[in-house]
């Protein structure tokens, strides 16, 4: 997205050379990245649109280092830019430019504690990767659902600090829901232990959900406790080509009861979505020649195994499939027959962030509506921006089942980021008016970071803002703990 954004004011105290030994103290040679070309992939962001400063990157190997590290800079007003997978999309985890202090990456922290299959949950430290907790569940048959495109590179304290979304939330709900329970070291530097696998706890304020979605202005996330569920025994992938964004949600609609409340995800896909894709990501097949508008990828997953002689998933799936077709809603379909078609029919999904990159400067809203208003929404919405620039592409698709819609654009052919940022203001506005007027956020599942900052401003009310504050300046006083991020302070 095109940089709008003034930044607001922070603490910067820099790291002074005795500061710099008593954090080598702490972390050791290890843990300290000092040198200018190893500190850049710390400070610049997943597009490489973004780039910040820091003096130093403090890369703790466990919660007791992060807190005396955190106590330093405490004590000194030395801000701290926690730091995951660096892979979020809104800014939240590069510097400011005017950045004096550190990053604190939580990437050596990365042991999985404990499982417990039958208690259904696991242990873990914030750096591990999120495809390594998935692997990790499936070694002891059991399933953790969080499921999206930068899965190999995110780390899960990054994916609980954003409240993370992805392709599973329909089912299993967004980052939020899947832990039970954390441990985070404070702005103070003190450590709150609230690493419960309870699923009922009915003791005061959940102080847990303060910290999912905070992205890191409220403290470092070290550990959680993960829910997990049963592992898939059965399942069916599909490719729909569908008459319009309506047929989807009808479509999803019907799914629920025809699969027997197995629908895993259901994604919808527009042509422009599906070609920049294929343009881009190599080793990727169209699963269908036909030429329609509107795509959707929909996902079946039972953990009952499919018996002898009896109906499985794909069945459940044809059969349904045929229904929708009489219907008028899907023109074409296919059912991937094994475990490398339905991968590619994935790679299809999970690789349109990728592609967006490599396509150069582009627009991206990640908005979200109630389900059957996103046919309204995506039709009022590409009218609205295409007034405001007539040669924009726009390339929409969505979580549908979760009303959220990645609504995007790539520039005009031949235009380059800085005339598309003249443009980008006006067309933010229109979009973000509309998803207002529609009772929607302007944020679904990606976070405000920097890039939606003066947006957060404009479309949440005064009360809820000053709630906001209140808490900030009650956990981080001196304003140390990713400052400038998510909210202004006046
Ligand atoms: C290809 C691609 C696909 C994506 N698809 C999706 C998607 O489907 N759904 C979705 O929701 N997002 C998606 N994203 C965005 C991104 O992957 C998520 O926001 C992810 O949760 C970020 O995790 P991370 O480990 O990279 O965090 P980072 O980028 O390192 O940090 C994100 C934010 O959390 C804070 N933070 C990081 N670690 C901690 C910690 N331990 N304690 C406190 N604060 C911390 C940072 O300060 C920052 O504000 C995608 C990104 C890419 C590149």
């Amino acid at each position: 997205m095109p940089d709008t954004v003034i930044q607001p004011q922070i603490p910067t105290t820099p790291v002074t050379d005795e500061i710099l030994k008593k954090l080598h103290a702490i972390v050791g040679d290890k843990g300290l990245v000092i040198d200018e070309q190893d500190k850049k992939p710390f400070v610049t962001d997943w597009r490489g649109s973004r780039s910040g400063s820091a003096s130093v990157v403090v890369r703790p190997a466990s919660v007791e280092e992060t807190s005396q590290v955190v106590k330093l800079c405490h004590e000194h007003g030395i801000a701290i830019v926690p730091q995951a997978g660096n892979t979020g999309l809104m800014g939240g985890a590069t510097p400011w430019p005017t950045h004096r202090g550190i990053v604190l990456s939580v990437g050596r922290m990365n042991k999985v504690l404990s499982v417990d299959p039958v208690g259904y949950s696991m242990t873990v430290e914030a750096g591990c990767i999120l495809q390594t907790l998935q692997e990790t569940a499936a070694a002891h048959d059991r399933f953790f659902p969080l499921s999206l495109g930068a899965q190999g590179s995110c780390q899960i304290g990054g994916n609980l600090s954003t409240n993370a979304g992805g392709v599973q939330v329909l089912r299993y709900g967004n980052a939020r829901n899947l832990a039970l329970g954390l441990e985070v070291v404070l702005p103070n530097g003190d450590i709150w232990n609230g690493l419960r696998a309870l699923k009922k706890d009915n003791t005061g304020y959940d102080l847990k959900h303060l910290f999912m979605g905070a992205e890191g202005t409220l403290g470092v996330i070290t550990k959680a406790v993960l829910k997990l569920w049963p592992a898939a025994k059965d399942g069916a992938t599909a490719w729909l080509a569908i008459r319009d964004p309506q047929a989807a949600i009808e479509i999803l609609s019907e799914a629920h009861s025809a699969s027997e409340d197995n629908v895993e995800s259901c994604e919808l896909m527009s042509r422009e979505a599906t070609d920049m894709v294929l343009r881009h990501i190599p080793g990727v097949q169209d699963p269908l020649k036909a030429d329609t508008p509107w795509y959707l990828l929909m996902q079946w997953n039972s953990s009952r195994p499919r018996s002898e002689g009896a109906e499985g998933m794909a069945e459940k799936m044809e059969q349904f499939l045929g229904e929708q077709m009489e219907a008028g809603r899907v023109l074409d379909a296919v059912i991937a027959q094994n475990e490398s078609q339905s991968r590619n029919m994935w790679k299809i999904r999970e690789g349109v962030a990728e592609a967006g990159r490599a396509e150069g400067p582009g627009l991206s809203y990640d908005i979200s509506v109630s389900i059957s208003k996103i046919p309204e929404f995506i039709d009022k919405g590409i009218k609205a921006a295409l007034e405001i620039l007539p040669t924009l592409r726009p390339h929409p698709l969505g979580h549908i089942g979760d009303g959220n819609v990645h609504f995007g654009f790539g520039a005009p052919k031949g235009m380059d980021r800085p005339t598309l940022q003249q443009y980008a203001p006006a067309v933010t506005r229109a979009v973000n008016d509309l998803i207002t007027s529609m009772a929607g956020s302007i944020s679904a599942e990606h976070g405000i970071g920097i890039e939606k900052l003066d947006e957060l401003q404009h479309y949440r009310s005064k009360i809820e803002l000053d709630t906001m504050r209140t808490i900030k300046r009650a956990l981080d006083p001196k304003n140390i703990m990713n400052p400038g991020k998510v909210l202004r302070l006046s």
